[in-house]
């Protein structure tokens, strides 16, 4: 994951998790996530850092090692927020300790 996410501001009460490709097991994002449960999609400003380059808010993320789509760029009109919204099935996340 070697870019760092300019838009990434610090979230209280969030933990880091790794996203990674279902695929090929590749490491694609380090994400503070809030709360429990599954997560569903990316706020952009949560991503700590990537495998791919954030500054241009691409319109779908890609596995840069298999080339798979793994999410989806939404704007959510709540807060006009932008996200990722993660296909089901085609990516790992995993705690960091
Ligand atoms: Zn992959």
């Amino acid at each position: 994951m070697i870019y760092k996410n300019p838009y990434c501001r610090t979230v209280r009460r969030s933990h880091l998790i790794i996203v990674s490709c279902g695929h090929c097991k590749t490491d694609l994002a380090l994400y503070q996530k809030a709360g429990r449960g599954r997560l569903l999609r990316m706020y952009i400003d949560r991503i700590v850092k990537g495998a791919v380059d954030l500054r241009n808010k691409p319109g779908i993320l890609v596995c840069p090692q298999c080339h798979h789509q793994l999410a989806t760029k939404v704007t959510l009109r709540r807060k006009r927020t932008e996200a990722y919204i993660l296909i089901r099935g085609v990516f790992n996340a995993r705690e960091v300790d």
